[in-house]
C-alpha cells in the first residue's frame, strides 16, 4: 500500500500539470503545499505570491520570514505543520504587460478545491488554521468576516473538528509601528492558541479510553 507521502507525492505531480483553469496561462509554477504529511496542523492561506510562483514554496519571500519568525516564537518550522493555498498557481491579471496580483475569482477557486481537498483528505489534520478571510470563507463559512470572527474556534467545519482564522501574514507585512506590533503578536497567540487546541484534540481518544 501507497504511503501517505507517497501519495501527497501523487497528487502534487497530478496538481503541477493542472490547467483547469485560466491562471495555468499566467503561472510560471503550481504551488503545492508543503511540510509534514503526517501533522495535524494545517495552516491555509489564499494563494500563492509572485516570489512562491518562482520558487514553487508557498511562503516564501519576506511573507514567508514573518511566518517563518511567528511558528519560530511557538517553537514550530514549518516542516512541523502542512502549509497550503486554497488556490495553487498565482492569481494574476495582465497590465500594461506586466502581471499585477488580483484576488482569485469564484470559479478558480471552485476548480482548484479539488487539490485542497486531496491535501487535506491524506493529512486528516485536527486543527486548521486559516490566515486570512478567503481561506476562512472556503474552510470555515462562505459568510466570514476576519475583523469578527478571528480567533473563533468552529466545530462544525469539513475537514478538521477544529477550524479558526487568523491574520495572512501579507496583511500584517503591510502594516506599519504599533499596528505591525500588535498584529504579529496576534499572529503569534493565534498560533499558540492553535497548538493548545492541537493537544486537547490529542486528548480526546486517550480520555474515551477510560
Ligand atoms: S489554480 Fe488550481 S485549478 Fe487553476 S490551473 Fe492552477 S492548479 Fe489548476
Amino acid at each position: 500500500m501507497d504511503t501517505l507521502q507517497s501519495q501527497m507525492q501523487t497528487l502534487k505531480t497530478r496538481a503541477s500539470v493542472c490547467t483547469d483553469c485560466e491562471l495555468a496561462e499566467t503561472r510560471a509554477n503550481v504551488v503545492f503545499g508543503s511540510g509534514d504529511v503526517m501533522t495535524k496542523l494545517v495552516l491555509v492561506a489564499e494563494g500563492p505570491s509572485a516570489a512562491d510562483n518562482h520558487t514553487t514554496l508557498p511562503f516564501s519571500g519576506p511573507t514567508g520570514n514573518l511566518l517563518d519568525e511567528v511558528l519560530t516564537a511557538n517553537d514550530l518550522t514549518r516542516n512541523d505543520i502542512w502549509l497550503t493555498n486554497i488556490i495553487k498557481c498565482r492569481a494574476a491579471s495582465s497590465k500594461g504587460g506586466r502581471l499585477k496580483n488580483r484576488p482569485p475569482k469564484a470559479s478558480e477557486i471552485k476548480a482548484c478545491a479539488k487539490w485542497l481537498d486531496g491535501e487535506l483528505t491524506l493529512v486528516q489534520p485536527s486543527v486548521i488554521l486559516c490566515m486570512g478571510a478567503p481561506a476562512a470563507k472556503v474552510l470555515i463559512r462562505r459568510s466570514f468576516r476576519i475583523t469578527e470572527e478571528r480567533g473563533i474556534w468552529f466545530t462544525d467545519t469539513q475537514y478538521a473538528p477544529y477550524a479558526m482564522a487568523t491574520f495572512n501574514p501579507a496583511y500584517v507585512l503591510r502594516q506599519t509601528g504599533e499596528d505591525f506590533t500588535a498584529m504579529r503578536q496576534v499572529l503569534v497567540d493565534d498560533i499558540a492558541d492553535a497548538v493548545r487546541k492541537l493537544q486537547q484534540a490529542d486528548e480526546i481518544p486517550r480520555l474515551t479510553l477510560f
